[in-house]
């Protein structure tokens, strides 16, 4: 095992470029492909079935029928439950050829999509456990009467997810769902769709009857936009860009669909002077480098008291240089490639931006090689609040060091976004990181660590960031409909 973990796992075969209705492998109504491209060498990987707006109603379909007649409509509550835990086996089995897959398509390193696939399987299991737990109440009714509460699915759910964790948003998206008695169509993103089509493959494998899950490839403007505007999609669960879901919220008002956003943050790490160095050092470091910082909790707010500022930005650009960048697939790498031509060339424009208003580039700055789309871990200190590099997301390995004086002061600023999914802070001090965590207006605060997501915890955004949460039993919320039935006694 252990052998296996160290070397560097072979590419694998990929066989499923299709679309899945009604656990049918199909191709399109209009037979068109796009490519899928490999980030670490920008070579296309496979051609992969787009589907149109026929395509998306024969899904939309397969999920309206399966929800309303067969075999899942009337399957007992632990049984769905069973079903997710086989899911969850399956793909714990499958775990090394799924992460490498993910590696391949998406440019994470090898390891962090290992960890993934733990999650994966964890979310699985974790909402396998609900399935026959989701209660209804009795309500204390005025007069004669008996009145209970139940707690239905809301139907056929559309669910579009991003690159940034393909397999790992579509566990979130399908544990609830699937564990409320809904059906699912879902887009997974154009850039990453590989790992989804194999999971779909195993939840075949593992028993879902057909028309619970469908899976359409294709483009957010074509594919996405023809699911939130199908009449007869009851939700749709979004992750990505904040300007998407603008777009989205508009397009579903049409027909007035229960709606869920999970979108991007800018998000403020706060070190105090009194912090544990060591831990402050590396916790800020992870923060804004996992993952190549294509990640929406991304600590890209660097806050450090004024009187420590030299010393820790000089030891985190130690750091940033030491990074060991390179093949995803090899064990020894730590950050990958960006997911596209697109983010690194957006990286890199705010990159210029950053030097152009005048911060201060400490390590980093440039594309690494000319090959696929690698960009060095980098840090602007002395970064002014108002410069676009302090403001704006930029999903990639650059971090803007804000320096700060007082408590107040850096919570007041630490607020001036128009994001509020995630903030940390640092301190020994337990009065001003309660303090911090309760006026800080963001979905998750961290105190003295950094991307702790676990199923049990609610996770979504204040403010701009999205609505509604995913994850522990709040995501139950979003995946049911609550009917009240009242019948007279006597
Ligand atoms: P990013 O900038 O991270 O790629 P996007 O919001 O563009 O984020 O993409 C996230 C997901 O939303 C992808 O699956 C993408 O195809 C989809 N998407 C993009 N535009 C639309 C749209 N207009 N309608 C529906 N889905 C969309």
């Amino acid at each position: 095992m252990a052998q296996t973990m160290t070397k560097k796992p072979a590419p694998p075969a990929v066989k499923l470029t299709k679309l899945l209705i009604n656990n049918q492998w199909v191709d399109p109504a209009q037979g068109k492909t796009f490519d899928t491209l490999n980030p670490a060498t920008g070579q296309t990987i496979a051609k992969v079935a787009e589907a149109g707006p026929a395509d998306v109603d024969k899904a939309v379909k397969a999920a309206r029928k399966a929800l309303e007649s067969g075999p899942w409509k009337n399957m007992d509550a632990a049984d769905r439950g069973r079903l997710l835990f086989k899911l969850a086996d399956l793909v714990e089995k499958n775990a090394e050829e799924l992460a490498t897959l993910e590696s391949l398509n998406c440019g994470k390193t090898i390891t962090d999509s290992r960890g993934d696939m733990q999650g994966v399987v964890n979310w699985f299991r974790y909402y396998a456990g609900w399935a026959d737990k989701i209660e209804g109440k009795t309500v204390p009714v005025r007069g004669s009467f008996l009145s209970y509460t139940l707690r239905q699915p809301v139907g056929v759910v559309g669910q579009i997810i991003p690159w940034n964790f393909p397999l790992l948003m579509l566990a979130w998206k399908w544990g609830p769902a699937l564990a409320c008695g809904n059906t699912v169509v879902m887009k997974p993103a154009e850039q990453t769709p590989l790992t989804a089509l194999r999971v779909a493959e195993l939840a075949i494998e593992a028993g879902f009857p057909p028309g619970v899950i469908n899976i359409i490839n294709g483009y957010g403007e074509t594919t996405g936009a023809a699911l939130v505007v199908h009449p007869d999609v009851d939700k749709i669960a979004f992750t990505g860009h904040v300007d998407t879901a603008k777009i989205i919220q508009k397009a579903a008002a049409d027909t007035l669909k229960r709606t869920t956003f999970e979108l991007g943050g800018k998000s403020p790490n706060v070190i105090f002077a009194d912090a544990d160095m060591d831990q402050a050092v590396a916790g800020a470091f992870h923060a804004i480098y996992f993952h190549g910082g294509q990640c929406c909790t991304a600590g890209s707010r660097l806050f450090v008291e004024d009187k420590i500022r030299q010393d820790f930005v000089e030891r985190l650009a130690e750091k940033a240089k030491q990074r060991k960048v390179g093949d995803p697939l090899d064990p020894k790498t730590e950050q990958g490639p960006q997911v596209s031509q697109d983010q690194m060339d957006k990286i890199l424009g705010y990159i210029q931006l950053g030097e152009k208003r005048g911060a201060r580039l400490m390590t980093g700055g440039q594309r690494i090689g000319d090959k696929g789309y690698f960009v060095e871990p980098t840090i602007f200190d002395n970064v002014k609040d108002d410069m676009a590099i302090a403001k704006d997301e930029i999903f990639g390995p650059v971090v803007s060091v804000l320096p700060f004086k007082k408590v107040d002061e850096v919570i007041q600023r630490a607020n001036n976004t128009y994001y509020g999914l995630a903030a940390a802070v640092w301190t020994k001090d337990i009065d001003k990181a309660h303090l911090f965590a309760k006026e800080v207006k963001s979905g998750t605060v961290w105190v003295n660590c950094y991307h702790i997501v676990d199923t049990t915890t609610p996770f979504g955004g204040f403010k701009m960031s999205g609505q509604g949460r995913e994850n522990g039993e709040a995501a139950l919320e979003h995946y049911t409909e609550t009917k009240t039935v009242t019948v007279k006694l006597g």
